[in-house]
């Protein structure tokens, strides 16, 4: 029994995150996606509404499921008994940040492993940020996130604009 955790903002979730949620779905026997705030960024939705977008959007996944992190994400995996923390990584640029982030994981929890995935070529350059740049300029971003997500974007194009 693998048990893999995804964890990451998501603020909001788009087609780059569903591609490795659909890919880590099959590659483990579960998968949570784990909501972890991100001290050094103001999210433009709550950890409510995030978690509720991810809960809706695993909802096609029997083996997934979306819970909020508020601990050292090593410290969640001993909790709920995962032993892979999966992430995405778009390009050799990601890489740096992902690597070092790997390593001070190892350093904590030595039983656990980062298993890294790349970016599927169509969503390469896919961010939440950009996301948020798009819609602050009030673009169509409908090829980029779930109806769900452009449903829930329409209404935050307002507080994208002034941040
Ligand atoms: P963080 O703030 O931790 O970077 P994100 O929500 O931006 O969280 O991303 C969570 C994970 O999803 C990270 O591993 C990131 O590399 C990956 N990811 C983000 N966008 C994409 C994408 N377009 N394709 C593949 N992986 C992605």
């Amino acid at each position: 029994m693998v048990k893999a955790v995804f964890p990451g903002s998501f603020d909001p979730p788009t087609y780059g995150h569903l591609d490795i949620i659909r890919r880590g779905a099959s590659l483990f026997d579960e998968l949570i996606v784990a909501l972890a705030e991100n001290r050094g960024k103001r999210p433009l939705f709550s950890s409510e509404e995030r978690l509720s977008l991810l809960r809706a959007l695993v909802q096609p996944w029997g083996n997934v499921s979306a819970a909020v992190c508020d601990t050292l994400m090593v410290d969640f995996m001993r909790e709920r008994g995962a032993a892979i923390l999966l992430r995405g990584v778009r390009g050799p640029g990601d890489f740096p940040y992902e690597f070092e982030l790997a390593l001070m994981n190892k350093t904590l929890s030595p039983d656990a492993e980062t298993v890294f995935l790349p970016a599927a070529p169509q969503f390469f350059a896919l961010s939440s940020s950009a996301i948020k740049e798009l819609v602050s300029f009030h673009r169509d971003v409908s090829a980029l996130v779930p109806p769900l997500v452009a449903d829930a974007l329409k209404g935050k194009a307002g507080i994208a604009a002034r941040r």
